[in-house]
């Protein structure tokens, strides 16, 4: 039996970032990782589809230019992001310089597969670990396949293939209009790829504002991309001639297809029904400080607050306070997030309709972008809108939207606002200047 004070099962954005600060604190710290350290963000997720995105936005902003400052002739090709994504994102996805960072951190990595066989004690590569502190899960997610016919039968893409291709399909499908799959769909359709994206909700983008779904259908319409929404997906068929997927009324062909419908959460090989953890759910139950019981947390996207990197990390941050034996503070519940399609669709708490549940007095706002003085001067890629969700009682925002060119960027003031209550009043009593995107958010006001 091996003994330490922290094993982490999974290297994940926060798994890795956590493991690397109590070593730097002087704990003896195990980490377990049965794939890649690092996890899916920068070989198969946020990375390299943020290089892919940016390669293709800058295809885009070329034909802009040619309403703005001259023609310009801009040929796609796949291979430099293909290149790009495989010699500065992942390394030809090779783990060599996150393991050696790690290790070179004083963390101890052990390579293979992570199990919970009791209290504070971890299996892992044939050994044993018993910590004197605990044990932090952060196992990530796997993509969720729906169980359509045939489905399973057919070479489909996942995130994993569809960032490591090392060319543009002529045409692809993608079922799932979500965060993963438009971003990947309108990055592909820039390249020259003929994509139709199959969504089953009545509306793309569905856990955001509608306002959202709308720009962004219209936008990803108006350069070629086929949405469809409401759709019922029959089965799936694979041959010679490609992917033909049988909708209720029709059919879809494409060469490829993206299945992007949501991700499951790597739960149920961890040994944790031994431990009385209630795994039934799509995702672990742990309370403001990670916990899910004594010596044991869960971080990332298995804990059910959101499945992003940021939040891997911060939730890193908070276990690491607590087993530092610091005061984490209160749980941030504002959940900032991006999806980042052009318009960059920027959210921050509740939309109108959750506050709206939550038996909220809520008074919304809705300002175009376009109208503002910055997106009229940017004219071609304008389209996007800010919208503010208020708690009238209270006179705070509760959420907040903002859609446009730099979306991301310019929800920074609107988090802050959320997160820390600011009252309208101060926001009003602001100077914003002049032309920027985030002016529009006084015009909203
Ligand atoms: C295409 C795509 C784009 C994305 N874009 C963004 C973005 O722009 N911004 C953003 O914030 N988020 C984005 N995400 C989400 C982001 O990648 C995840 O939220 C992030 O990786 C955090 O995940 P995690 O920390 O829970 O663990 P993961 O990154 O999933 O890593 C978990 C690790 O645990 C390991 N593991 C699992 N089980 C075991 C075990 N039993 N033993 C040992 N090791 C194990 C896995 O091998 C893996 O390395 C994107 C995701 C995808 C797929």
């Amino acid at each position: 039996m091996n003994t330490c004070d922290v094993v982490v099962i999974g290297t994940g954005p926060g798994g890795e970032s956590l493991a690397t600060r109590l070593a730097g604190e002087g704990l003896d710290v195990v980490a377990v990782e049965a794939e890649l350290v690092g996890g899916e963000c920068p070989y198969w997720g946020c990375i390299p589809s943020k290089m892919m995105i940016r390669a293709a936005n800058a295809l885009a902003e070329a034909q802009r230019a040619g309403r703005l400052g001259g023609r310009t002739e801009a040929q796609p090709d796949f291979s430099l992001v293909a290149d790009r994504i495989r010699r500065e994102a992942t390394s030809d996805w090779d783990d060599s310089a996150a393991a050696d960072r790690l290790t070179r951190a004083g963390v101890r990595l052990v390579r293979g597969r992570g199990v919970v066989v009791g209290e504070r004690t971890v299996e892992a590569a044939d050994e044993r670990f018993q910590a004197r502190l605990g044990i932090v899960l952060n196992t990530g997610t796997v993509p969720a396949v729906p169980p359509i016919d045939g489905l399973d039968a057919t070479p489909y893409w996942t995130n994993r293939e569809a960032v490591a291709a090392t060319e543009a399909p002529a045409s692809l499908a993608v079922i799932g209009g979500g965060a993963i799959g438009l971003e990947l769909a309108q990055a592909y359709a820039r390249f020259g790829t003929a994509v139709t994206i199959l969504e089953v909700a009545d509306r793309i983008l569905a856990v955001e504002e509608p306002e959202s779904s709308d720009a962004l259908c219209e936008a990803l319409q108006s350069e070629g991309i086929t949405v469809r929404e409401s759709v019922s997906i029959d089965r799936v068929d694979h041959g010679e001639d490609g992917f033909t997927i049988s909708l209720s009324a029709d059919e879809v062909r494409a060469e490829r297809l993206l299945v992007a419908t949501g991700r499951r959460a790597r739960i149920h090989d961890l040994g944790l029904e031994e431990l009385g953890v209630d795994t039934s759910a799509k995702t672990l139950t742990v309370d403001d400080e990670m916990a899910l019981g004594p010596g044991l947390w869960a971080i990332g996207d298995i804990a059910g607050r959101g499945q992003f990197t940021h939040v891997s990390m911060y939730q890193a941050a908070r276990v690491g306070d607590v087993l530092l034996g610091r005061d984490p503070g209160p749980y941030d519940t504002s959940l900032p997030r991006v999806t980042f399609t052009d318009p960059e669709i920027g959210a921050v708490g509740l939309t109108e309709s959750q506050a709206r549940g939550q038996g909220i007095d809520v008074r919304s706002s809705n300002t175009e972008i376009p109208a503002s003085s910055r997106g009229f001067i940017h004219g071609p890629g304008n389209d996007g809108f800010l919208k503010l969700v208020v708690d009238a009682e209270r006179d705070v925002l509760v959420g907040a939207t903002s859609a446009g060119p730099s979306g991301g960027e310019t929800l920074s003031l609107l988090a802050l606002a959320v997160r820390a209550e600011v009252p309208l009043d101060v926001l009003r009593n602001m100077i914003y200047p002049y032309p920027t995107f985030y002016r529009a958010i006084e015009s909203a006001l």
